[in-house]
């Protein structure tokens, strides 16, 4: 029997306050609807709550990263930087949480440990760390793509005499590098603005490196008052832009491949796009450049003779080319003056390849060379990217089905919001959504979930599920979209690969990598459809 509306505790509980939960939260008051957010940190931001480390920023343009849904807030709000850094992000979201008024219905220092479908009555249980629980019909989750942080699997990490600390698990107090021996463990993009950030007041720094990414310039500049009035006129041709190219980024594809044009023509536009600020040099480049292995030579060979004008010692720069991916096969971490940090004479670069890390001990890290005594090691390695969050509550569907085990080869997904056996369910940046510049996608998802509900409403229907053969043609298309890439062959978060966790070693479909316009084509399609492909009652 189902439980009546009213006997639920909420009729949606929201899982995370960062840009997905903040904006859900706004759609579904709207309906009308009793909503509660439950949030492990103690505010909101998500991301930009927790990644306070040194460095952090965009690598999204503001003005293309910012909500758009709202008119008086994208009139109100002025961005100072081209790409603002964390603190700045982290107030954008406060404001707008304090704007709407959203956090009379948010429980901060809550987590959610699990979440029980019931059949009978169709609503979750929600259970929190602290023991208590809420029941309601609907369970949407914005737990993050990049929020389950993890440490490298190094032993005696807990053992060290000085401070450490997660990138992503910041401390909220400023943290002083003065006169101090620090370390850095990882170079991906956050090790990346770490590094530059830490090299420029550190006693000595010690960067731990296991594999070298392809590193192109930031270029971020300040935004004055009149730059910023400029910028609000073309709001408009901002975002219909975003909704246009293929990863809803301000750039996209030149539509002429590598071998289009002459050697000459070819190494004036890499020129061009190494001097342009933001991601144009990654996803603004020729159109082949991520599928086509000689192209794709062509630009990395460009970039390893950029690292070897920068690097002064030859050797070092050898050593931060990287030699197992070609460039924009995994996330390009975007940098201010990195290689330059590599001449200074406080900073070290060891190779993990040649000499690797043996454990942390009391006073620092042994590798099989030497000791390095250290006063702070910050580990910049990243996340359980994708599905981290989601394995990390204990979610049960349909006959207690764990969707832990169920993805315990790969996540399925029916357009990445929505799972079979797990009723009223619905996902925001779940496994296989669109990516790229990431609020983008999280508004068109919001928008399609709260359409789904308010049909739902209108028709007195009480519980929806993605069907087997809806998971089965939407993992198809998935695959379809990653076929070609250069990307499928090379072990990064892309591709599922993270061997700091367990059964994390092989590659698998974890992503969606087609464009944003073809998967809110297909979205679009089951919405005006009346939603025939999933199971509504
Ligand atoms: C350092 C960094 C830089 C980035 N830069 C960019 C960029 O330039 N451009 C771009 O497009 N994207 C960027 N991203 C990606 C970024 O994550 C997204 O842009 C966006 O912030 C995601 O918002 P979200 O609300 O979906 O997830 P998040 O911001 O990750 O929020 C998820 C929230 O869910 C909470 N949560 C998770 N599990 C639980 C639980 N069990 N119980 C309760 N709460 C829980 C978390 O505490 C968190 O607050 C960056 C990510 C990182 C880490």
């Amino acid at each position: 029997m189902t439980l009546p509306i009213s006997e639920t505790d909420f009729d949606a509980v929201i899982i995370g306050a960062g840009m997905s939960g903040l904006y859900q939260l706004i759609r579904l008051r709207e309906l009308g609807m009793r909503v509660r957010v439950f949030e492990a940190g103690g505010g909101v931001g998500g991301t930009w709550y927790w990644n306070r480390y040194p460095g952090a920023r965009f690598d999204s343009e503001s003005y293309s990263y910012g909500y758009s849904f709202s008119k008086e807030l994208l009139a109100e709000w002025d961005w100072t930087e081209h790409f603002a850094p964390q603190p700045e992000t982290l107030r954008y979201l406060e404001h707008v949480a304090d704007r709407f008024d959203l956090r009379r219905d948010i429980q901060f220092d809550s987590r959610v440990r699990s979440a029980h479908w019931q059949e009978e009555g169709r609503f979750w249980r929600v259970a929190l760390e602290d023991g208590t629980t809420a029941t309601s019909r609907f369970l949407v989750t914005a737990i993050g793509p990049l929020s389950a942080p993890t440490l490298p699997r190094i032993d005696g990490i807990d053992s060290f005499n000085g401070e450490s600390c997660h990138t992503a698990r910041w401390p909220h107090e400023p943290v002083s590098f003065d006169g101090k021996r620090v370390a850095v463990i990882g170079t991906g993009a956050t090790g990346v603005q770490t590094i530059q950030e830490v090299a420029k007041t550190a006693k000595q720094l010690t960067v731990f490196q296991r594999t070298p990414n392809w590193c192109a310039p930031l270029l971020n500049r300040k935004i004055d008052k009149e730059e910023m009035v400029r910028i609000r006129s073309t709001y408009p041709d901002i975002f219909r832009r975003c909704q246009e190219t293929f990863a809803c980024f301000l750039h996209t594809a030149d539509p002429r491949g590598t071998f289009d044009v002459t050697p000459e023509e070819r190494e004036a536009f890499f020129e061009k796009l190494y001097a342009e600020p933001g991601f144009g040099i990654w996803v603004g480049n020729f159109n082949d450049i991520l599928t086509n292995r000689e192209a794709n030579a062509q630009i990395s060979d460009f970039m390893a003779r950029k690292i070897r004008q920068r690097v002064k010692d030859p050797a070092i720069a050898e050593k931060l080319i990287p030699r197992n991916h070609g460039f924009g096969t995994r996330r390009v971490p975007l940098e201010t003056r990195y290689y330059e940090v590599y001449n200074q004479p406080n900073v070290e670069l060891v190779d993990l390849t040649e000499t690797p890390i043996e454990r942390v001990i009391r006073s620092g890290i042994r590798t099989t060379a030497r000791d390095y005594d250290l006063d702070m090691i910050i580990y910049a390695t990243g996340f359980d990217a994708l599905t981290g969050a989601f394995d990390r509550i204990d979610f049960r569907g349909v006959d207690g089905r764990r969707l832990k085990d169920d993805w315990s080869e790969g996540a399925e997904t029916y357009v990445g919001m929505a799972v079979e056996g797990f009723p009223n369910m619905l996902m925001l940046l779940g496994p296989h959504t669109a990516l790229g510049n990431i609020p983008r996608s999280i508004e068109y998802n919001v928008d399609w979930v709260t359409d789904l509900l308010r049909f739902m409403r209108d028709r007195e229907l009480t519980r929806v599920e993605a069907t087997g053969e809806g998971v089965e043609a939407w993992m198809e298309m998935v695959e379809r979209a990653s076929e070609g890439l250069l990307s499928n062959e090379v072990n990064s978060w892309f591709t599922g690969v993270n061997t700091n966790i367990d059964g994390r070693h092989n590659r698998r479909l974890s992503r969606y990598s087609g464009s944003a316009p073809s998967y809110r084509e297909r979205c679009n399609a089951v919405a005006k459809e009346g939603y025939k492909e999933m199971l509504l009652s």
